[in-house]
C-alpha cells in the first residue's frame, strides 16, 4: 500500500482526446453528449474516496438515456490501451507514474497493466477517469476484478489519496515449524479512525498479502540461511539478533510497511528463532 502522486490530466480532457477519432457520427455525438457526465463522476470520486461515501456512488448501465456502459468501457479498451490510439500516451503516464515500476496495492510485484480502482463495468463513466486509473500488477488487477464497496469498511487503500507510509501497520510473526515460516498480519496504530483501520485490513486480505508475503519471505529464509548459521556460529543467538536487527532497520529505511522490514522486525524478536530456528532442517 503505497503512495503515489495523483495523475495532473483531467477527466474531460482525458475522456475528449481519447474519443477524437471516433468515426460514427451518431456515437461520436452520443459520447460528446455525456462529457459532463464524465467529469462529473470523476468529481464525485473525487470528493466521496477516503471518507467511506464511495458506495453511495450509483452504479450504471446506462448513461444520458443512450449511452450503454459496454460503449464507456470500450472508450477505454479500444481509444487508451491499444498502442497506436489517442489515450495511450496518457495510459503509459500513469503506468510508469509507481516509484521503482512496484505495484502500490501490494507494494511487491511488479506493474504490468492499468487497474481501474472502481470497476469500469460498474462505474463506466469513471471508465477513462485518470484519478481511477492505477498503475498495478496483474494479479492486484485480477484479483480486485469485479469487486465494488457495498459498505464504507470495503474500499481499498487508494494509492492517490491515502497515504499509510508513516505509521506502522505491518507486522510479522515466526511460526515455530522447521523450516520457520512468517505470518504477516495487520495492526494499525490507535490513532487511525476505525474506517481507516478496517479499510486496510480489508485491503490486506482482500488481496491476499499474507500469502503473497509468506512465500516471499520463505524464499528470503532460505537465502540469508547460510549467513545466520555463520554469525551463530560465531556470536550465538545474540549476533544473530543483532544481525537481524540491523538489517530490519535498514529495510524500514526504505518502508516500514514493507513485508521485508517486518519480516526482519520478527525474526531479530524472536527468542526460538535467534537460537537456531532459523535452520532449514531439525539438526
Ligand atoms: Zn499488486
Amino acid at each position: 500500500m503505497r503512495t503515489i502522486n495523483r495523475p495532473t490530466d483531467t477527466a474531460g480532457d482525458v475522456f475528449t482526446e481519447c474519443i477524437s477519432l471516433v468515426r460514427n457520427p451518431g456515437l461520436r455525438r452520443r459520447l460528446n453528449d455525456v462529457k459532463n457526465l464524465v467529469i462529473q463522476a470523476s468529481d464525485e470520486l473525487d470528493q466521496k474516496v477516503t471518507k467511506g461515501n464511495l458506495h453511495t456512488i450509483v452504479r450504471e448501465t446506462i448513461i444520458n438515456g443512450n449511452v450503454t456502459a459496454k460503449e464507456l468501457e470500450n472508450v477505454y479498451t479500444t481509444r487508451m490501451v491499444p498502442k497506436s490510439s489517442p489515450g495511450r500516451k496518457i495510459y503509459d503516464k500513469i503506468k510508469i507514474s509507481a516509484p521503482l515500476g512496484i505495484c502500490p496495492l501490494c507494494a511487491h510485484r511488479e506493474v504490468k497493466t492499468i487497474d481501474h480502482y472502481l470497476p469500469k463495468t460498474k462505474y463506466p463513466r469513471l471508465a477513462v477517469a485518470p484519478l481511477n486509473l492505477l498503475p498495478a500488477c496483474t494479479d492486484c488487477n485480477d484479483i480486485k476484478d469485479v469487486f465494488y464497496p457495498t459498505k464504507a469498511s470495503e474500499e481499498f487503500i487508494h494509492p492517490y489519496y491515502d497515504d499509510v507510509e508513516d505509521d506502522l501497520w505491518l507486522y510479522a510473526r515466526i511460526e515455530q515449524t522447521v523450516p520457520a515460516t512468517v505470518q504477516f498480519y495487520v495492526n494499525p496504530p490507535d490513532n487511525w479512525s476505525e474506517l481507516l483501520k478496517e479499510r486496510v485490513k480489508y485491503h490486506f486480505e482482500k488481496l491476499n498479502l499474507n500469502a503473497l508475503y509468506s512465500v516471499q519471505a520463505a524464499v528470503e529464509l532460505n537465502n540469508i540461511n547460510y549467513g545466520l548459521s555463520e554469525i551463530f556460529a560465531s556470536s550465538g543467538a545474540n549476533g544473530v539478533e543483532e544481525h537481524l536487527l540491523k538489517q530490519s532497520q535498514s529495510r524500514s529505511q526504505a518502508n516500514i510497511n514493507s513485508w521485508q522490514t517486518a519480516m526482519y522486525a520478527a525474526m531479530s524478536s524472536d527468542n526460538w528463532f535467534c537460537n537456531g530456528g532459523f535452520q532449514l532442517r531439525d539438526i
